[in-house]
C-alpha cells in the first residue's frame, strides 16, 4: 500500500511552565463524582443514595456497545446523584461520594498470583474488568481493539503529547517508568504482538534516561524518537513512521493497535493487582493560574480542587474572566466555568484570561490555514461549501478527511476558529449520507 506523508509545523510548545514542579499526588478530594456517561454511552447507576462503596466497587456499568464496569475511586458514601459538568461540555448525571478518608479497598483488589501465566483471553478480560478506555483522549474501550479478527504484530504506546502545554504522559512515565514497559509487555502479549514500541517526542530526552534501565527486561521492546511537530501523535501518522504502512479506516489493518502511555500504567496494575481504572494523571495549567503543575487525582475529582492547589488564578483574574479548555489548545473544548470534573479521557485543563474579542476580523484569505493542514485541505473552500449547504462541493473537498487537529485555526492571523467551521461541514456529510 502506497504510503501518502502528511506533513505538520513545529508549534510553540509552552510545556516547561507544568514541567517545573513534580507530579503531585493529590488523592483524597473530600467528594468525588463519577460521570454516568462513557463516549457517547450513558451508564446504568448500580449503588444506591446512602449505599458505602469502597475503592475498586463496580458502581455503574457501561452497556450496550463496549460494556464496561466503572468503579469507585474513593471510599465513602454515596450523598447524591446531580448532574455535573463533563469534557464534552456537557452537564450529565455523576455519582457523588464523600470521602471517609479510610482507603477501603473492594476485595477484588488483591495481586495476581501469576500474571505470566494469563492467556491472551484472560488477559483481554482483565482490560474490560479494569473498565480500561483509552486515557488519550478518546475512551475507546481498550479491549476492543485486542479482539481484533486481523493479526497483530506492534502494539505502539503514543507519549508524544503533541499538543501545547499537555505534560501529564511526560510526569507520569517520569515516576512510573517501568509500569508503562510492564503495561506494555501485557498488551503485547494479549494480542501475540512481538514488537512494542514507545514513541515520544526526540528532545524529551529525560524519558530515554529514565527507560533505558528498564528495556532490557522488556525483550521486543523498543524506543520511537518523534519530530517536534505536530500533528506527530496524529495515530495514522504515528502508525505510518513506525511500521511504514498505512489504512482506510482501523490501525489493525496495518498489523498495529496503538494506545496511550497512561492506559499502559493502568493495564499492569490491573494485571498485577487487579486494580482497575480509578486514578489518572492530569494537566494543570495556562497563564490564568499562579503554578501550572501535574497532579495524580481519582477519578471524579473537581478541577477546582486542583486550582487551588495551583495556588488559585493570577492576580486580578477569577473565573469569570477566564477560558478553560478541557484537554489540549488544539483539539480541545472551550467549557465556561471551572465546575469541571476529572473523567477517563480528561488529561489536561487549560485556563487562560479571555482573549479580546477585538482581536477576531474577517477571513483574508491569506492561505494559511490550507498551508498548515497536516491532510492537505482547504479549509476555507470547505467553510464556503458549507455555508452554502453544498454537500457534494463539500464531499469533493474531502471534508470528511479533516482529522480535526486544530492546526487551521491556530495559525490564523484572524483568529477564525476554522476548525469549527471545517467540523460543520463534516456534520453536513453525516447528515446527507
Ligand atoms: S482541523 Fe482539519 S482542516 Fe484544519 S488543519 Fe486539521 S485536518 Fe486540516
Ligand atoms: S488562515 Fe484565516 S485568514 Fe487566512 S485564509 Fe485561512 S481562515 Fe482566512
Amino acid at each position: 500500500m502506497i504510503v501518502q506523508k502528511a506533513k505538520g509545523i513545529h508549534i510553540d510548545g509552552r510545556k516547561s511552565m507544568s514541567k517545573e514542579l513534580p507530579l503531585q499526588d493529590y488523592l483524597n478530594p473530600q467528594f468525588v463524582y463519577i460521570h454516568l456517561l462513557r463516549q457517547t454511552e450513558s451508564l446504568k447507576r448500580v449503588v444506591e443514595v446512602g449505599e458505602y462503596v469502597r475503592i475498586g466497587q463496580v458502581v455503574a456499568l457501561r452497556e450496550g456497545w463496549g460494556p464496561l464496569p466503572i468503579h469507585a475511586s474513593v471510599s465513602g458514601t454515596v450523598t447524591a446523584v446531580k448532574k455535573v459538568w463533563h469534557s464534552s461540555g456537557k452537564m450529565v448525571d455523576a455519582i457523588e461520594i464523600k470521602n471517609d478518608f479510610l482507603g477501603a479497598m473492594d476485595d477484588s483488589i488483591t495481586p495476581e498470583k501469576d500474571p505470566s501465566s494469563l492467556t491472551k483471553e484472560q488477559l483481554v478480560e482483565k482490560m474490560k474488568q479494569a473498565g480500561l478506555s483509552g486515557l488519550g483522549g478518546a475512551g475507546f474501550p481498550t479491549f476492543v481493539k485486542y479482539q481484533s479478527k486481523l493479526p497483530i504484530n506492534t502494539v505502539i504506546i503514543n507519549a508524544v503529547e503533541c499538543e501545547p502545554y499537555i505534560t501529564s504522559d511526560y510526569m507520569m512515565i517520569d515516576r512510573y517508568p517501568e509500569k508503562l514497559l510492564k503495561g506494555l509487555h501485557y498488551m503485547m502479549a494479549s494480542v501475540g504482538a512481538t514488537r512494542g514500541v514507545v514513541a515520544y517526542k526526540a528532545y524529551n530526552s529525560h524519558i530515554t534516561d529514565v527507560l533505558t534501565p528498564f528495556l532490557p527486561l522488556y525483550p521486543g521492546i523498543e524506543i520511537y524518537l518523534s519530530k517536534d511537530i505536530y500533528p506527530a501523535g496524529w495515530e495514522k501518522y504515528l502508525i505510518q513512521q513506525i511500521t511504514k504502512k498505512t489504512y482506510n479506516s482501523l490501525p489493525s489493518e496495518a498489523g498495529a493497535i496503538v494506545n496511550n502511555a497512561q492506559t499502559a500504567m493502568v493495564f499492569a496494575d490491573m494485571v498485577e493487582h487487579n486494580v482497575p481504572l480509578i486514578a489518572r494523571g492530569i494537566t494543570i495549567t495556562g497563564e490564568g493560574i499562579k503554578q501550572p503543575r501535574n497532579f495524580l487525582v481519582p477519578i471524579g475529582t473537581p478541577v477546582k480542587d486542583l486550582i487551588e492547589q495551583c495556588g488559585g488564578y493570577i492576580d486580578g483574574l477569577d473565573s469569570t474572566k477566564t477560558n478553560y479548555i478541557a484537554g489540549g489548545p488544539m483539539t480541545g473544548r472551550a467549557i465556561l466555568i471551572d465546575d469541571l470534573i476529572v473523567n477517563d479521557t480528561l488529561g489536561s485543563v487549560i485556563i487562560r484570561p479571555i482573549p479580546d474579542p477585538k482581536l477576531s476580523v474577517e477571513c483574508m484569505g491569506c492561505g494559511k490555514c490550507a498551508d498548515a493542514c497536516p491532510v492537505f485541505l482547504t479549509p476555507t473552500e470547505i467553510w464556503h461549501a458549507s455555508e452554502r449547504g453544498d454537500i457534494e462541493a463539500v464531499k469533493r473537498l474531502k471534508a470528511s478527511k479533516c482529522m480535526g487537529c486544530g492546526l487551521c485555526s491556530h495559525v490564523c492571523p484572524s483568529h477564525i476558529d476554522i476548525t469549527d467551521f471545517v467540523d460543520k461541514a463534516k456534520a453536513l456529510i453525516r447528515k446527507g449520507a
